[in-house]
């Protein structure tokens, strides 16, 4: 192990999250930053994802995936941050006012100690086996992040025809890249009833790009000892299966944080999000330790990403500088069918936070919902939805709520919706 050490603040992940919060925490005059990426290169998902419309929140231009990785990494260089790539963060823990960071790298175990820590790593798609799809083990079945690695990092087109088996904005970011790759797009496979991107984007992508998209249909079988040869799906609404040839089997979506390195690290971790637990701050119940980006919730896009590094990297600057005064955390708790709200903690009282901060999701489909927020047993806020859809990004305005209210001890937000009869 080598001596230690000490930086102001260690950021522990460079995609749009973590370069932002760097970027943000060097211009704090005097702040020495260090950003870990474990990949060869930093700037993250964009880095393999070659479309366009990133950035547009946060530097209020539309790049490419790649371009932006490289913009981002620009501005964080030029604001003094080093970064050091080919490193993996093993572990974070906390001696006294500093933060020890154990890495392993090709330079071998090294140990850092730091003021502050920003957790950014990110989050990942679940695989088949998470989802429980059934069938061989053929070649040929892997997830977005996969595919885009292949064709946009390693130029390497791996097959001929593919079905992509889910329909969130990310399943659309895999049919551009196949195509781009020179593949036939067979079908999109979505076990319930609709699309859940938004409607133009299914309807003009299956035009454009000539797929059906499946709509209740599950997959039952999957074909091929060697490589995938085909798929089987089954239409719950009629129980008739079909058989589809391909060679290729895009698994998207399904996102999860990325939280080994917190779990590890024994941070406090929200059960619902499967997430890292924050507050308004996006610090986490560890003093010194914030999160911001995907590892607070699988996936936001990467403009709501960068914002949120840089409100991190404004709080971290602000506890270095003994301003984060000690906190009132109260915890928001969400009755079915939320699935959960991101940062899972409230400042109280709440204070000059920003609008895109807290954000949830829904398990379920719903019409004419009504979103309702009490404490304390007053309604702190109330919003009425035409319709809610799982995996679409709900923004909560928690910044305009008065929390009247004395929060005792205990006491919770608690979250729920009115359906209407
Ligand atoms: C396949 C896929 C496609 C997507 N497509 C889009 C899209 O088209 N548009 C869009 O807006 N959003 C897209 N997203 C969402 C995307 O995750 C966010 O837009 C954005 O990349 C989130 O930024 P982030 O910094 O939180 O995480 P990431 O971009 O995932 O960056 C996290 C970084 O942390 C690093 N890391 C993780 N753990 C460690 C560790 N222990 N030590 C060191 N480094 C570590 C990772 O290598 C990674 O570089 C996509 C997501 C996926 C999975």
């Amino acid at each position: 192990m080598s001596s230690a050490t000490h930086w102001d603040i260690i950021v522990v992940g460079g995609g749009p999250a973590g370069l932002s919060a760097a970027m943000v925490a060097a211009k704090r005059p005097g702040t020495r930053v260090l950003v870990f990426e474990r990949e060869e290169a930093a700037g993250g998902i964009p880095r393999h994802c070659d479309h366009t419309g990133w950035g547009l929140r946060d530097l209020r231009w539309s790049y490419s995936g790649p371009s932006y990785a490289r913009r981002l990494t620009k501005l964080a260089v030029d604001a003094g941050v080093h970064i050091l790539t080919d490193t993996t963060v093993r572990k974070v823990e906390s001696s006294g006012e500093d933060r020890i960071v154990h890495t392993v790298s090709p330079r071998g175990i090294q140990s850092y100690t730091a003021s502050a820590v920003i957790l950014a790593t990110g989050c990942r798609e679940s695989t088949r086996h998470s989802l429980l799809l059934p069938g061989k083990r053929p070649l040929g079945v892997f997830n977005t992040g996969t595919l885009q690695q292949f064709v946009h990092l390693k130029r390497i087109v791996p097959g001929t025809v593919a079905v992509v088996f889910g329909s969130e904005h990310v399943a659309f970011s895999a049919v551009m890249t196949l195509n781009k790759a020179g593949m036939k797009i067979a079908a999109m496979v979505e076990p319930d009833g609709y699309p859940h991107s938004f409607l133009p984007v299914s309807w003009s992508f299956e035009r454009w790009y000539g797929f059906r998209l499946l709509l209740n249909c599950r997959i039952v079988n999957i074909h091929g000892n060697h490589r995938l040869t085909g798929i089987t799906v089954e239409d719950t609404t009629t129980n008739r299966r079909t058989d589809l040839a391909c060679d290729t089997l895009i698994v998207s979506g399904a996102f999860k944080p990325e939280i080994t390195l917190a779990v590890e690290s024994n941070l406090p971790i929200d059960p619902a999000a499967d997430s890292v637990l924050a507050d308004s701050f996006l610090h986490t119940e560890r003093k010194g330790i914030f999160a911001c980006g995907n590892v607070l919730h699988g996936a936001e896009t990467g403009d709501i990403a960068a914002l949120e590094g840089r409100w991190a990297g404004v709080q971290a600057g602000r506890y270095l500088d003994n301003r984060l005064s000690e906190p009132r955390r109260v915890r928001i708790e969400c009755a079915a069918p939320i699935a959960w709200i991101s940062p899972g903690n409230v400042i109280a009282p709440i204070l000059d936070i920003p609008s895109f901060l807290y954000t949830m999701r829904v398990t379920r489909r719903i019409r004419n919902a009504t979103v309702v927020a009490r404490f304390g047993g007053e309604t702190v806020w109330k919003k009425r939805y035409g319709t809610l859809t799982p995996h679409r990004r709900i923004a909560v305005p928690v910044h305009t709520w008065t929390l009247g209210a004395d929060p005792g001890r205990n006491d919770m937000i608690r979250l729920s919706i009115e359906e209407a009869a």
